[in-house]
């Protein structure tokens, strides 16, 4: 196990500069014309794909840096270059984690493939859990996936929202149930191919921020897989459902910890992504600060504009400090006693939002146009305190932890 650090080793860094440029030069040019277009950025992606940024080996080698800060320092350079852009690229990889974490090797080797595409032929997948009714209480999900033994396949009714890629992805991901009286236990994710019939797009939202990344419904009405698509396969499910059911009947903690584990791994990715926004709007911000000049001096000879500037430093680096602390506890196997996970989630997406609006004072009339990017990063930095579990779920989910209380 490797030993908490804070700073980047030699190779850490070679990547970290190698990402850098590519934030700055591909994707930073890019971010103002996709924002406007609402639309994919496929040649982007493919860009990414072409130089190996678009895959899931370069990410699963950043995942498997024993220090724990190869996945933190990527997600912050590519989202300090555009958040809608870099959640093109890094979306797949939602997909990609729930086949890794539930798939077998065989459903891990056929479908991966099929995420990424290659650089000739990109394409995205799609994680479809949230349902309308079912936002941060997933357990209410009602999307039910039926087995007909008969013909070995699953028949899935339902309609997901807010899924990134939706409706344009090679491959969808989707949480089903498939025992009702177990709620968040008796769910059970599938593979759905596209073209597979009864799978179509909804409506595509027209969002705030993070514009680049297509955000849509997705129906599935009727839709068929065949028995290999359930991800883990038939006698995994049925093993697991049936601990379930008897953990139901003794008040079963053990699932309900393991389940919050893998959010608490995951969730310091999302901060990674906030401070690398709230590190772009900063560094505007201060550029502009020496430069502009109002009564004779920059504006940043002034202890109001200064002071901001200090306090957005201060918070970008804290924020930085508490996802590689999380991310180190989840590649070193840390039990997340105090749900430093959510902690380091909860205060880079608070940060995020703070730092990019105080950006926009800090340049006045210009941070309130598109002349200038600080606008976008501020609209971008509101989606950090809603997905992967909004900021009140964070502090549900810590202050649960802290007091052992199941607090409402
Ligand atoms: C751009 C975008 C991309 C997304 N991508 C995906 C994706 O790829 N796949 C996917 O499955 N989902 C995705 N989501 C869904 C996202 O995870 C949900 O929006 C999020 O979990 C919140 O659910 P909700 O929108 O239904 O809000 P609700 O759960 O309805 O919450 C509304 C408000 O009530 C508060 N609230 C709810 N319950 C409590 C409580 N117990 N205590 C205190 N406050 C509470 C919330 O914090 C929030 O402020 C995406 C969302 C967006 C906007």
């Amino acid at each position: 196990m490797a030993e908490f650090t804070m700073e980047l080793n030699d190779e850490q860094k070679e990547v970290r500069d190698w990402l850098h440029g590519f934030a700055a030069d591909v994707i930073r040019p890019a971010a103002a014309e996709w924002d406007e277009r609402e639309e994919t950025p496929w040649p982007v992606i493919q860009e990414a794909a072409k130089v190996g940024i678009y895959s899931l080996d370069f990410y699963a080698q950043q995942y498997f840096d024993p220090t724990g800060l190869g996945i933190p320092m990527a997600m912050e350079e590519l989202f300090w270059g555009d958040a809608g852009i870099a959640l093109s690229i890094v979306g797949t990889g939602l997909a990609a984690v729930g086949v890794l974490a539930n798939g077998t090797e065989e459903q891990i080797g056929t479908w991966i493939p099929q995420m990424y595409g290659d650089a000739n032929d990109v394409k995205v997948a799609a994680f479809c859990s949230s349902e309308p009714d079912a936002g941060s209480d997933v357990a209410s999900m009602r999307t039910r996936a039926v087995y007909d033994e008969a013909k070995d396949e699953w028949v899935i009714n339902g309609t997901k929202t807010w899924a990134t890629n939706g409706g344009i992805a090679n491959v969808h991901v989707v949480v089903a149930v498939v025992d009702p009286e177990l709620g968040s236990k008796g769910h059970a994710s599938f593979i759905v191919p596209a073209g597979t019939p009864g799978l179509a797009q909804g409506q595509k939202f027209k969002k705030h921020g993070i514009r680049a990344s297509h955000t849509a419904e997705v129906v599935l009405d009727g839709v068929r897989v065949p028995g290999s698509c359930l991800l883990g396969g038939k006698e995994k499910l049925d093993e697991r459902l049936a601990r379930a059911r008897e953990r139901a009947k003794t008040g079963g903690e053990r699932v309900k910890n393991a389940a919050m584990a893998t959010f608490e791994a995951s969730r310091p990715a999302v901060g990674a992504m906030a401070v690398g926004t709230a590190r772009a709007a900063y560094e505007v911000a201060l550029d502009y600060a020496m430069t502009r000049e109002q009564f004779g001096r920059p504006i940043i000879d002034n202890q109001g504009v200064a002071f901001q500037l200090a306090d957005m430093r201060t918070q970008i680096d804290a924020a930085r400090l508490l996802v590689w602390r999380a991310s180190w506890m989840a590649i070193s196997g840390k039990p997340f006693t105090a749900a430093e996970g959510s902690m380091s989630k909860l205060f880079a997406s608070e940060t995020a939002k703070k730092v990019t609006a105080q950006a926009i004072q800090i340049l006045g009339g210009n941070g309130y146009t598109r002349e200038y990017p600080v606008e976008r990063m501020h609209r971008d930095a509101a989606i950090y305190t809603i997905f992967e579990g909004t900021s009140e779920i964070q502090r549900l989910v810590i202050a649960r932890t802290l007091s052992g209380m199941s607090i409402r």
